[in-house]
């Protein structure tokens, strides 16, 4: 590592968000820091990658001074862009946030957040997704203090191959917060109902809704820590392969007539 880490800096919410701007600021104190991100709010695109369109590049200034370079595409093109065209070398870390709204139990699939992290860490970089738990405008304070604590942590520490951390910050005053925990990811899912609508022209569409549901009470689920008033960090990894079940689909004696 080089005498200050190089931090690669993204989100899912856009690079205008007042989100990335507090993660930018708080990596600005421990590195080198580098900010590429979606030009407009990318989330619930999951993993998505763009292969059919070309991946325009423009730079952005934020109050007054250059800030990064804004990406026509997702969260993981940004982090694949940005090692791989743009910077052209490997970050010591990779972040992603602050994102507005939590990244717990399934959502974990869908959270453009998530899937920035997971791509720096396919890419062979210690990552980290942030979250505040709430889609209300909020003081990301808080949630950058943490992030630098993690930050910090994971630049001495390291992770392993394959490993990413996912942060919740539940959005409580800093006297409130109990402390950090260390979590599993919830099942807990949301019930999704379609508002059907009629538009000017009289054509039907549809918005997707839904209420969360939180289908789990161990204090050590991420949804619970974060109602209880904890920072829930959850260490996740990408391979999707339930090891019990090869065993048993083994014994299924899977064989061509
Ligand atoms: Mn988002």
């Amino acid at each position: 590592m080089a005498d200050k880490p190089r931090i690669l800096v993204t989100n899912d919410d856009g690079i205008y968000s007042g989100g990335i701007y507090a993660l930018y600021n708080a990596m600005a104190g421990i590195g080198e820091t580098y900010v590429i991100a979606p030009d407009s709010e990318k989330s619930a695109v999951g993993h998505a990658i763009t292969i059919s369109d070309p991946l325009r590049v423009t730079e952005v200034e934020r109050n007054g001074k250059f800030f990064g370079w804004a990406v026509k595409g997702t969260p993981a093109d940004c982090v694949k862009l940005a090692l791989k065209g743009i910077l052209q070398f490997n970050p010591d870390l990779v972040v992603s946030g602050i994102n507005q709204g939590s990244n717990t139990a399934t959502n974990v699939i869908y959270s453009g957040t998530v899937s920035a992290a997971t791509e720096g860490t396919i890419m062979g970089i210690p990552s980290i997704a942030f979250s505040l738990t709430t889609f209300k405008k909020s003081d990301f304070s808080l949630a950058a203090e943490i992030a630098r604590l993690l930050a910090e942590k994971v630049l001495e520490k390291g992770l392993p191959p394959g490993t990413l951390l996912n942060v919740n910050i539940p959005p409580v005053p800093r006297k409130d917060i109990k402390g950090i925990k260390i979590t599993r990811q919830g099942r807990g899912y949301y019930e999704d109902f379609f508002e059907k609508r009629v538009d000017p022209a009289n054509r039907t569409y549809y918005w997707l809704g839904g209420t969360k549901l939180v289908l789990d009470t161990e204090e050590d689920i991420d949804e619970v820590a974060i109602m209880n008033h904890y920072v829930s960090v959850t260490p996740l990894h990408y391979d999707l392969t339930d090891r019990e079940m090869i065993g048993r689909l083994n014994e299924w004696n899977l064989k061509l007539g």
